[in-house]
């Protein structure tokens, strides 16, 4: 077999070798669909199977965005909120019912008003909106998985998933076919496609595996079972390469893992890697969703490791009643002991925006980003901040161990100081139930910050909080007044824009002044754009997703 080299662009760095596995195009074309009793579709069958294809497709999104969340973190899931509002979009819905309503079939108005949007998408004279022509392309081709399988009984998902193994080589990936790999099997990414800045190359960035894109040839070249290297620094990528290059790169491969263990260093606690002046230490930590990021973490398997976000979102999510203290005191129990030495940070319930708890049967606000979102729901339903407080020191304690607890959403410091009420309050209750724990030594208290007011008045948070996390997320999209799910104003939702990097910057400084750290928790800490300006900042600890820990390890100990 003849050994060929490809050129492309380099997405993800690090190198792999493998099989490949090649993602075929969606052919999802069942021709001439006819009822059971083989007559002619109607109108209303055509209707009946429009609505059945956007209800199925509305459901699959939602399970994408679950295992994004849990892989990939929220800002990645929020490209299929972003889907999932498209597919609802009233005039989406009344241009395919016109279709319909013209005697076309529901695959045929599914086809005509997708490709009417593709095309004035393209049209526009911007990359970031032109790039949304993709997530269209793939709502199209769920759509028409889902109509042909309405009509069969099966899922839009059926037959066509990437699924995961080796080396997955394809023409182009929608962001659906990213969100479904399998990452445990999968070990790099080649496109033949692609573009930097697609919410396909955004996910399969957070995936962490090596990926090149735009290679022209590479699906001639190959098919399914060839042998390739994949070059993410560089690239390239090889077919049928030689004996020699498969022992180089898998010792390259193998040293990727060990070069966090080689720049960085955990003693004493946390991981630390320097600058490559060897001026600045900065700490890497883990954001973790819920016990499904758990194997993530240990796979990573750096001991030691803090975790700088434990959204405990996940505990209180698909369920009908809240859970109970012993509930929540066994599910920290797990985290912390599942990631010891390393310590947790808890962020308490961030609930309200758009992360509802059905359990709470909270009313409808019509701004709820703006509205009863995060400490404001906890300091009036006092309650439920006492249980999850209570559960995570017995937690702390049940470990043997310390942890960080922060509240999100602090606005005023009125707020900060409810809140502290509120931890005496339950250290007191703890202290009279009569044990040997010292609960005032347990955790330490701190604050997201994700509210402008916030960064600019943090001097008056600084003498009584114990530590800092900025929350990026949030932060850009309250300092741009631009939602962060919202594809239509995502041109302003820029973390280097002048504004956020002045409130990040008066944040570490006000913070510094008083001895205290600052973490960056949101998505910005993994930019590696971003990178230079936060170590500049001073920025203490940056965390991220397990994946993204090598490349930023790597980018932090070349800054
Ligand atoms: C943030 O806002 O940056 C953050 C980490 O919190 P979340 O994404 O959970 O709102
Ligand atoms: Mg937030």
């Amino acid at each position: 077999m003849t050994r060929s080299e490809f050129n492309g662009m380099p997405l993800v760095p690090g190198v792999a070798a493998g099989f490949v596995v090649v993602q075929k195009f969606h052919d999802t074309e069942v021709p001439g669909l006819k009822e059971p009793d083989g007559a002619e579709v109607t109108r209303e069958g055509q209707v009946a199977f429009w609505k059945q294809a956007q209800e199925r497709v509305l459901g699959f999104l939602d399970g994408l965005k679950s295992k994004t969340l849990a892989e990939a973190g929220a800002q990645s899931a929020a490209i299929f909120d972003a889907q999932q509002m498209m597919l609802t979009d009233p005039v989406l819905e009344a241009e395919i019912m016109r279709g319909i309503n013209e005697g076309m079939s529901a695959r045929d108005a599914v086809i005509r008003t997708t490709e009417s949007l593709i095309a004035r998408f393209k049209a526009l004279d911007n990359d970031y909106m032109r790039e949304r022509a993709a997530d269209i392309h793939d709502l199209k081709l769920r759509l028409l998985q889902a109509i042909d399988g309405a009509a069969r009984g099966r899922n839009c998902d059926d037959g066509s998933s990437a699924k995961g193994g080796t080396i997955i080589v394809a023409e182009d990936l929608t962001p659906s076919d990213v969100a479904l790999l399998d990452k445990d099997a999968l070990l790099g990414i080649v496109m033949e496609r692609g573009s930097l800045t697609s919410h396909a190359s955004i996910l399969a960035k957070a995936l962490g595996r090596p990926a090149v894109i735009g290679v022209e040839g590479i699906c001639e070249a190959v098919q399914s079972g060839s042998v390739v290297i994949v070059d993410g620094d560089d690239g390239k990528v090889i077919v049928n390469p030689n004996p020699d290059e498969i022992d180089r790169c898998e010792r390259a491969s193998g040293k990727s893992d060990q070069n966090v263990r080689r720049i960085a260093c955990t003693d004493g606690g946390g991981l630390f890697v320097k600058t490559s002046d060897g001026k600045r230490r900065v700490e890497l930590a883990l954001n973790i969703g819920g016990p499904d990021d758990l194997g993530a973490a240990q796979r990573l398997n750096i001991p030691g490791i803090n975790v700088g976000l434990c959204r405990t979102e996940f505990i209180f999510l698909d369920r009908a009643s809240m859970p109970t203290e012993e509930e929540q005191t066994g599910a920290y129990v797990d985290i912390i002991r599942s990631l010891m030495p390393g310590e947790v940070t808890f962020r308490v319930l961030d609930v309200g925006g758009d992360k509802s708890i059905p359990a709470l049967r909270l009313p409808i606000e019509p701004n709820p980003f703006l509205g009863v979102r995060g400490i404001r729901l906890l300091l009036n339903r006092p309650e439920i901040l006492k249980t999850q407080i209570r559960a995570i020191l017995r937690a702390a304690a049940a470990a043997g161990t310390t942890v960080r607890v922060m509240f999100p959403m602090v606005a005023v410091v009125d707020e900060w100081v409810q809140a502290m009420e509120i931890v005496s309050t339950v250290q007191d209750e703890l202290c009279r139930g009569g044990n040997s724990v010292d609960w005032s030594a347990i955790a330490k208290w701190g604050m997201m910050v994700e509210v402008p007011a916030t960064a600019l008045s943090i001097e008056e948070f600084a003498p009584t909080a114990d530590f800092f996390s900025i929350g990026t997320n949030d932060l850009i999209q309250y300092t741009m007044a631009a939602d962060r799910n919202s594809p239509t104003v995502a041109y302003l939702y820029r973390p280097m824009n002048k504004g956020v990097t002045r409130l990040i910057r008066q944040t570490v400084q006000g913070a510094h002044a008083h001895g205290k750290p600052v973490s960056v928790c949101g998505e910005m800490a993994a930019s590696i754009e971003a990178l230079p300006l936060l170590i500049e900042a001073g920025v203490d600890e940056l965390s991220m997703a397990a994946a993204l820990v090598p490349s930023v390890a790597r980018a932090v100990s070349e800054a």
